[in-house]
């Protein structure tokens, strides 16, 4: 298979895309750390459940415990996944948050919680991961950003700067890591079904759905495909891209 010996670490893998990644990750042949954050009980069951499932197909994984925008955390998982399977290949920046509202009604807090979760964590997990990558010359990052960091979204500033920061980061370090065969590439999905999207209301679910070419929102298997292409040797030459994927709606 594809990722047969691989290692993986999937953040924000207990569910929505994050999860649909760990399947196939595994699917292809990976060993798959899935990361989640223990805020709440069901946290900890839920990436329970995806290490069961992977089990279940006859694969192999852990579940591992970090807030990704702690650095002490990150680090620990990082050297917890090492030491348990002596690399990481295959690191997936996938944790995030929204916190929606217009600038003038958006608190300092909003804007530090959702840059520090999604830019401030994949700086954090990129940053140590890339170590044992550099080392064996091979190495794949891929995060996911969204066609709002491209493009912009009334009531997304904060969350689209997130985003797009993660366009600049992942071109920036793909120019540093080129040498050592550590490929870093970004994901930009548009509407995709997850709990993210189920607390939007229905009027703006049929307006995205109706720009859409493919006349479909998209599902997170859609994304994990594209990952899963991304991790393996096929895509070697790839680096530096940001790769939408959202049904044709924003080409
Ligand atoms: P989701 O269902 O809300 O899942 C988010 C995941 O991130 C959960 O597993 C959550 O863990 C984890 N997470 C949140 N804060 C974290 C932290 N501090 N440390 C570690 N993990 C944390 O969201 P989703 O729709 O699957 O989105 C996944 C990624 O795709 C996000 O980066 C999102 O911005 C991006 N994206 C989504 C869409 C979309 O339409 N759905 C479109 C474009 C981009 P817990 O379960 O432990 O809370």
């Amino acid at each position: 298979m594809e990722l047969d010996g691989r290692v993986s670490l999937v953040t924000g893998a207990s569910r929505g895309i994050g999860k649909a990644i760990a399947l196939k990750l595994a699917e292809l042949g990976s060993r798959v750390a899935v990361n989640y954050v223990a805020i709440e009980e069901s946290n900890k069951a839920d990436a329970d459940g995806v290490v069961e499932s992977i089990a279940r197909l006859g694969g192999e994984a852990m579940a591992v415990e970090a807030d990704v925008r702690d650095s002490g955390a990150v680090k620990a998982m990082v050297d917890e996944v090492g030491d348990r399977w002596g690399k990481i290949d295959i690191l997936v920046n996938n944790a995030g948050v929204n916190r929606d509202t217009l600038l003038l009604r958006m608190s300092d807090e909003a804007w530090d919680d959702v840059m520090g979760t999604n830019l401030r964590g994949a700086f954090l997990c990129t940053k140590f991961a890339v170590r044992y990558m550099m080392r064996q010359e091979w190495g794949r990052v891929i995060s996911i950003s969204s066609v709002v960091g491209r493009v912009g979204n009334a009531g997304q500033s904060n969350y689209a700067a997130s985003k797009g920061g993660i366009i600049a980061f992942t071109k920036s370090v793909a120019r540093e890591m080129g040498s050592r065969n550590v490929t870093v590439n970004a994901v930009a999905p548009g509407f995709i079904v997850t709990e993210m999207t189920d607390k939007l209301p229905p009027e703006t679910r049929e307006n995205m759905q109706s720009m859409i070419p493919l006349q479909r929102l998209g599902r997170p298997e859609d994304v994990a495909e594209l990952v899963g292409f991304l991790a393996g040797d096929k895509a070697g030459y790839i680096t530096g891209q940001v790769i939408t994927i959202d049904g044709g709606a924003f080409p």
